[in-house]
């Protein structure tokens, strides 16, 4: 019983650690003077000096600072660029739930819905379902207007 516990514990202050992380971590990233940026979360990344390193808050702002995308966390080409996986039916938008279990190395992007279905992939069931991307109940009660084309 005292082993249960003990694993619990550290489970639990793991996920309190990454929790932490995770709000730090948003974002992409390069180094000065590298050629590719990351998600924030990439092992590569991680590995850049805290002086060398650049944050950009959207893959435009890296591209735009002629850094390309990394291979091993393949970060999006763009902030809307739509995500599927190499072996999936679906695609989906980069704030979708589905997309955080999704392995780096098998994602593909899109830059919209046409070119992904071009190549045979459906709209998500989840993130394409309606107008709510967040689960969370707004304090004020509005329902999310949707966005202007
Ligand atoms: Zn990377
Ligand atoms: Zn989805």
């Amino acid at each position: 019983m005292k082993k249960f516990w003990s694993v619990l514990v550290v489970g639990v202050m793991m996920f309190m650690a990454g929790s932490v992380f995770a709000a730090d971590d948003a974002g992409f990233v390069a180094s000065k003077g590298g050629e590719k940026y990351h998600y924030a979360t990439c092992p590569v990344a991680k590995k850049i000096t805290a002086d060398k390193l650049v944050k950009f808050a959207t893959p435009e702002e890296a591209i735009k600072a002629g850094y390309s995308a990394c291979k091993t966390c393949n970060p999006p080409p763009t902030a809307g660029a739509l995500v599927a996986t190499k072996d999936g039916k679906a695609y989906h938008k980069q704030n979708c739930r589905m997309v955080a279990n999704m392995d780096a190395a098998n994602k593909v992007y899109y830059k919209d819905a046409a070119a992904a279905e071009k190549d045979g992939y459906k709209a998500c069931k989840v993130c394409f379902k309606d107008a709510t991307p967040t689960p969370q109940p707004s304090p004020t009660g509005k329902p999310a207007t949707k966005a202007k084309k």
